[in-house]
This record gives C-alpha cells, sequence and structure tokens, in this order.
C-alpha cells in the first residue's frame, strides 16, 4: 500500500474521547494566573517581589515544544524582573525595611 494511503487511513481512524485523564499524567494543564494580576515583569500586582512563570500562568499553547520554550522565557523574564526589584527595593529602602519585604 502506498505511504499516502496508510497515511490516510491512519488519519480516519475514529477516536472518541470520553475524558481527560489525571492531572499527574498531563502534559500542560489550563488555567492558572491571569495575565491582569501581573506587572511586565511577571511580578504579581497584589503581591510585590513573587514572581511567576511557566505552567503557573494562564497560558495555552499547542505542544511541540512550544511549552517548553514559553516556560524557558517567561522563566527569564521573571528572574530579570526579580533582580531588577531586589535592585530597586535596596536602593530605595532601609535594611529594616529590605529585610520586612523579602
Ligand atoms: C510527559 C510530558 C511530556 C511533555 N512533552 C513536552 C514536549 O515535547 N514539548 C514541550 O514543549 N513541552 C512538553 N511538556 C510540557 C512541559 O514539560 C511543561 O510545560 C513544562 O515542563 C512546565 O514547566 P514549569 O517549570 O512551569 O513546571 P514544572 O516543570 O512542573 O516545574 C514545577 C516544579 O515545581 C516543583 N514544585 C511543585 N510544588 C512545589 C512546592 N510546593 N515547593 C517547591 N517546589 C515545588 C515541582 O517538583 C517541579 O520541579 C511535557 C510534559 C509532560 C508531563
Amino acid at each position: 500500500m502506498a505511504p499516502a494511503a496508510i497515511a490516510a487511513l491512519i488519519k480516519a481512524v475514529p477516536i472518541r474521547l470520553t475524558a481527560t485523564a489525571s492531572i499527574e499524567r498531563a502534559i500542560s494543564t489550563a488555567g492558572g494566573i491571569a495575565f491582569d494580576e501581573l506587572d511586565l515583569h511577571f511580578m504579581l500586582r497584589h503581591l510585590p517581589g513573587v514572581f511567576v512563570a511557566g505552567e503557573m500562568l494562564d497560558w495555552e499553547a499547542p505542544t511541540g515544544g512550544y511549552l517548553l520554550q514559553a516556560c524557558f522565557s517567561t522563566g527569564t523574564a521573571a528572574a530579570k524582573g526579580a533582580i531588577e526589584w531586589l535592585e530597586e527595593v535596596r536602593a530605595n529602602s532601609s535594611p529594616a525595611v529590605i529585610a520586612r519585604r523579602l
């Protein structure tokens, strides 16, 4: 049988989805922290000093490398944001204030 015909047969196999698998087996999860809750550096607006990335965020991506890439990218952006935030806190606060905020 020709490869194209085999491919057509495979694609024609009916698959009936009845339920999702458990979260332990999930490759990705839906839901998470809304982008509205974050500043431009992935810091929680209502919890300054807490940064989030990857699957913690409410974003859905197709599989095939995009999930990992987005996790690396948002993780890098959040880490840069955390460093900038710490530098800003150190520059503008007394040691006692810094100790309370960290
Ligand atoms: C089987 C499988 C195959 C996949 N294949 C692909 C693929 O081919 N391409 C792709 O792009 N993506 C793929 N993914 C998705 C990708 O791996 C995830 O989107 C990505 O790893 C999520 O990264 P994350 O850092 O957000 O979360 P995670 O990788 O889940 O990291 C969270 C970390 O936090 C730790 N943790 C949890 N709770 C606590 C706590 N209370 N205190 C301290 N630490 C804690 C966990 O132990 C874990 O190490 C796959 C996922 C699975 C499960």
